[in-house]
């Protein structure tokens, strides 16, 4: 991140720059664009081909299915991502044979001098560009999409809401899923009663220290129940313990 005026750079090579309006017109990230928080520029590798087709991949060394994305016209990309970017941003390739993206990578990348993403096609991008040029590889999940693009998004998205002052609220990105290792609690609005289901009572009673307690009693049990590898290597503490006691969410055996 620029840290003399807080501005984050930002990269992608794409084929397909035009699918990146969904990150800069819409919502939280399109707002943080058009504050100027953060600034994105897309290059097409298919801008360095050579032929009249605009060709960007070839077939695979050694036969096989589909194509790959050919290094040379990656390498031109990332050349011109870099002098718009800056030479020390960190370059990502995206992959399914990344390591796993997360809350934690996205605090980590906020405070990069700068991010260029790369989007893969097709069977994907030659090996020796990615040897050459990437720093790390990273993946969304453990399932393949058509194109990294999404991936690209969904990872530029996850920064850009790190980043301060990009949230409304000072502490929602500290309240999120994730943030403090839980998942987040059960919200709730207007009308009190929907479909015959009451707003806990606890949330009416203006008691606001007891609500954080409940909040944070919720978001435990939550996390047992759906993700106990979140707690993999430190269980419960006994103030962890308690709070789900005074609540009654603590099963036997726990
Ligand atoms: N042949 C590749 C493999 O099995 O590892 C998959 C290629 S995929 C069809 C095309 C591109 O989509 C990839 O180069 C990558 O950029 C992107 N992609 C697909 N799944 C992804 C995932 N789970 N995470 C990040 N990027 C992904």
């Amino acid at each position: 991140m620029d840290h003399q005026n807080d501005l984050m750079r930002l990269g992608v090579i794409t084929l397909f720059p035009e699918m990146f309006v969904a990150l800069t017109q819409w919502g939280v990230t399109g707002r943080a664009f058009q504050d100027m928080r953060c600034e994105l520029g897309l290059f097409n590798p298919r801008d360095h081909a050579v032929d009249r087709h605009g060709t960007v991949d070839d077939r695979p060394y050694g036969g096989g299915p589909g194509m790959v994305m050919k290094p040379e016209l990656l390498a031109a990309a990332l050349a011109d991502a870099k002098a718009s970017v800056g030479d020390d941003a960190l370059v990502i390739a995206m992959s399914p044979q990344g390591k796993v993206f997360s809350d934690a990578k996205a605090r980590e990348l906020a405070s990069a001098p700068g991010l260029i993403l790369v989007a893969g096609r097709y069977e994907g991008i030659d090996e020796r560009f990615i040897e050459a040029s990437v720093d790390e590889e990273l993946s969304v999940g453990d399932y393949v999409v058509s194109g990294g693009e999404l991936p690209a998004m969904m990872v530029l998205d996850a920064v850009i809401r790190q980043m301060p002052g990009v949230l409304g609220h000072a502490n929602s990105a500290a309240e999120d899923s994730f943030a403090d290792g839980l998942l987040d609690c059960p919200h709730y609005t207007r009308p009190e009663i929907y479909e015959g289901r009451v707003v806990p009572a606890i949330l009416l009673s203006g008691d606001h220290g007891a609500i954080e307690r409940w909040r944070r009693a919720q978001s435990l049990r939550r996390t047992l129940d759906r993700r106990p590898d979140l707690f993999e290597g430190r269980g419960l503490a006994a103030e962890e313990r308690q709070l789900l006691k005074e609540w009654q969410l603590l099963y036997s055996g726990e």
